[in-house]
């Protein structure tokens, strides 16, 4: 579960780490009071999406007065905002945070994650901050200190002062680094977290070692324990498109690439994605229709995985099982019959009843690529998807 900044900042408060001074506003009209109360002379007006990114993207603004800060709230507050780390969804923005201006001298990053090589968790430490942590560690890895903790014994700030100390030519600035650290490595245990990240932690031009932008993810397997952070979700976190499976009974996962997948099972939606990526392609999604689905749950999952613009084929492979492929062949024509399909349809059919399902797809006459091996239907659909997004490349820029 992800939570907002200004969550994840009163978190870090809480923890006596250093922040701006600042508030949520949820409404543009209390920009004003709040700019007159933080402006040094001037504010920050940040949007708050569950995503990373917003600076790129327009949503870190300055605001010289009170005026232009109500102006930039009510440009971002009832409307929607993606970044390039927003796959595809737009989230409609609830809430913006004001804050003072920190005057920055350095960018600092420090983030904490689970190492599963490791089986433990660690701090990553980089004096580069203020840019995607995954660039630095690919171009300059030696730039990353990585202090492994065991979640049993938390890490002092000496010793984190230990290891980043050598960084530095100023000790005060690695003090107040390690203590921040330290006691991040404490909310990331006692919390329950999967990620904790501060990007940048900023030195400012008083000297000071402040949290300018964090993000917090919790182990969802762990909320059942923590209260004060189930209060916290945002329920708009979960894809719109995974809300609306959840509510047919189907489970949906958005993913990055252009095929659509829908299939009966997790082990056979993960065959599927190897497949597909076996034949140089990326899933853009699957639909697990489950062990049982009925015709009106498979037309629901075509709507829902059409309704991802990055989709450029959908590959449906159904194993029958329990499943009868003649139900899912009546799904599927139904389902066509009703919604306008704007991708080409490759089917795989194999199992109980497969002759009549195959059949029925045949005699209906509509436009399925029919395959009869899954390698075969992902080479399929991997070309279609190609194609559809040549074919659209104009319009996607
Ligand atoms: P992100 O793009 O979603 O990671 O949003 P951040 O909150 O990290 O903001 C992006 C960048 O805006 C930061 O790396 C800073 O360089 C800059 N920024 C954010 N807040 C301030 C501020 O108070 N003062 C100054 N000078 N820069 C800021
Ligand atoms: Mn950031």
């Amino acid at each position: 579960m992800k939570i907002h900044e200004y969550q994840a900042n009163q978190l870090l408060a809480q923890y006596q780490i250093p922040v701006a001074r600042g508030e949520v506003l949820f409404d543009a009209k209390r920009a004003r009071a709040a700019f007159q109360k933080l402006a040094n002379p001037h504010c920050m007006i940040k949007v708050q999406v569950l995503m990373g990114g917003r600076g790129k993207a327009g949503g870190v603004r300055r605001a010289v007065s009170a005026d232009e800060a109500e102006q930039l709230a009510a440009t971002f507050i009832g409307k929607p905002f993606s970044t390039y780390q927003s796959e595809g969804s737009q989230a409609v923005v609830k809430a913006v945070m004001i804050t003072e201006e920190v005057k920055i001298k350095e960018e600092y990053y420090v983030g904490i994650v689970v190492d599963r090589s490791n089986s433990a968790p660690v701090i990553l430490f980089s004096r580069e901050g203020g840019i995607e942590i995954e660039e630095v560690a690919s171009s300059r890895p030696e730039a990353i200190e990585k202090i492994y903790f065991s979640p049993d014994q938390l890490p002092t700030q000496e010793a984190i002062q230990s290891r980043i100390v050598k960084r530095f030519s100023n000790q005060e600035v690695s003090s107040q680094i390690a203590a921040v650290a330290s006691k991040l490595a404490r909310l990331f245990v006692e919390k329950d977290a999967s990620i904790c990240e501060i990007n940048p932690l900023v030195l400012t031009d008083q000297g000071r070692v402040l949290a300018l932008d964090a993000k917090i993810v919790f182990d969802d397997n762990a909320l059942f324990r923590h209260e004060d952070i189930q209060a916290l979700k945002d329920p708009e976190e979960d894809d719109e498109r995974e809300r609306k499976a959840k509510a047919f009974g189907l489970s949906y996962v958005s993913m990055s690439g252009n095929v659509g997948c829908l299939v009966n099972g997790a082990g056979l939606a993960m065959a599927t994605m190897d497949m597909i990526k076996l034949a140089g392609g990326e899933p853009a999604n699957f639909l697990d229709v489950g062990g049982g689905a009925t015709a009106e749950q498979v037309k629901e999952g075509f709507k829902i995985i059409l309704q991802d613009p990055r989709v450029g084929a959908i590959l449906v492979n159904i194993f029958g099982g329990i499943m009868k492929c003649d139900v899912i062949a009546d799904g599927v024509i139904q389902a066509l019959r009703e919604i306008k399909l704007r991708a080409p349809l490759v089917v795989r059919l194999e199992g109980t009843r497969v002759e009549e399902g195959r059949r029925l797809l045949k005699e209906s006459g509509l436009p399925i690529i029919s395959c009869s091996t899954i390698e075969e239907a992902a080479q399929k659909a991997v070309q279609e998807a190609e194609r559809a997004s040549k074919g659209s490349h104009a319009h996607s820029h």
